[in-house]
């Protein structure tokens, strides 16, 4: 059976290397399972969730958005930050999500909106993905 040998690619080098039978990604087009054998693809990702069958397992993950990239069943992923669910550190994620609130309710004009929203965004997203 064919698989689809995937590389996840962060600025701290490479987070995985593993091949899947299934890539399911969140882009603007919405949710989307890659199988072996789709026809090349580019797409943005979006922060949400990713998820892939390894080895018979599915293991999920929160991404932080990104690049994904297939050919030749080939996938690559480059992205900001991602995290296996096993990996989020709950405390820290609603620090996080409570850190961006305070900010985006705050009245200070020094404030980066769009800044606080992604925070928020990414915090929210994490404890979604870690069923919170
Ligand atoms: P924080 O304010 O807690 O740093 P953040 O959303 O600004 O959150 P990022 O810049 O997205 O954090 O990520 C920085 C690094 O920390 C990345 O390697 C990311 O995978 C990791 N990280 C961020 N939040 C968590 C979390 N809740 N659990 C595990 N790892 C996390």
């Amino acid at each position: 059976m064919s698989v689809i040998h995937c590389r996840i690619i962060t600025p701290h080098g490479v987070y995985k290397e593993t091949d899947a039978s299934i890539i399911n990604i969140e882009s603007e087009a919405g949710q989307q399972g890659i199988l072996p054998n789709h026809m090349p693809l580019v797409t943005m990702l979006k922060i949400g969730q990713l998820s892939m069958d390894e080895s018979g397992k599915r293991e999920e993950y929160a991404i932080s958005g990104g690049l994904f990239y297939f050919r030749g069943n080939k996938a690559e992923i480059l992205t900001d930050a991602i995290e296996n669910k096993n990996e989020i550190d709950v405390d820290r994620a609603t620090s996080a999500k409570e850190r961006a609130e305070r900010r985006l309710s705050s009245t200070d004009p020094n404030i980066d909106i769009i800044r606080a929203q992604v925070a928020l965004e990414r915090a929210l997203n994490r404890l979604k993905v870690k069923g919170r």
